[in-house]
């Protein structure tokens, strides 16, 4: 992959599917926020950052995927390789997203086509009320597609360069076996 780093405002939708999908970028929530204290044995898991305003069911379902796709980043080296390419660490890239809920705008748009979306290169991260209804592996398929644009990773139409949204998603689904 010879992916560059964008800096401009662009947002993503992690699709499961074939078809890409933009929106605009919305500036995250104004609240007050908790830190998942959740623990774990795993050495390398970290607790990730959920807003406090995101879904109960939603936040259920993320915090459980979190820890599939740090494992999957822990036991599998081309997961690893997937940031590498992109001069990132993948658990940083997946440490450091912080997550919030889809704007209501968003759920009426974006969200019907996707489960979460972001902005290259931030760390903010959106995710659908849809999102808590994926599969635990498929929840951290999304977290780690996320998590790449996150790293810097940019996606077609809006990089020329870029993988499409579901090119993406086999990209995932082959190295991190998800
Ligand atoms: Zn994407």
């Amino acid at each position: 992959m010879d992916i560059r780093k964008i800096t401009r405002q662009v947002v993503f939708a992690t699709i499961i599917g074939s078809t890409a999908s933009t929106a605009i970028a919305t500036s995250p929530p104004d609240h007050r926020d908790t830190q998942s204290t959740a623990a774990t044995a795993d050495q390398v898991a970290t607790s990730p950052w959920i807003s406090s305003s995101v879904p109960v069911p939603v936040r259920s379902r993320l915090e459980a995927s979190h820890q599939v796709a740090t494992q999957r980043l822990t036991t599998k080296a081309q997961c690893r390789a997937l940031f590498a390419d992109l001069n990132a660490d993948g658990f940083e890239a997946l440490a450091s997203t912080m997550y919030y809920p889809a704007s209501t705008a968003s759920e009426k748009q974006v969200c019907r086509g996707a489960f979460g979306y972001t902005t290259v290169g931030s760390a903010p991260t959106f995710l659908c009320r849809r999102f808590s209804r994926l599969s635990e592996r498929r929840a951290a398929l999304v977290l780690i597609h996320e998590a790449l644009h996150r790293a810097g990773m940019g996606e077609w139409p809006l990089d020329s360069d870029g993988l499409a949204s579901g090119a993406i998603n086999d990209l995932v689904a082959e190295a991190c076996g998800l």
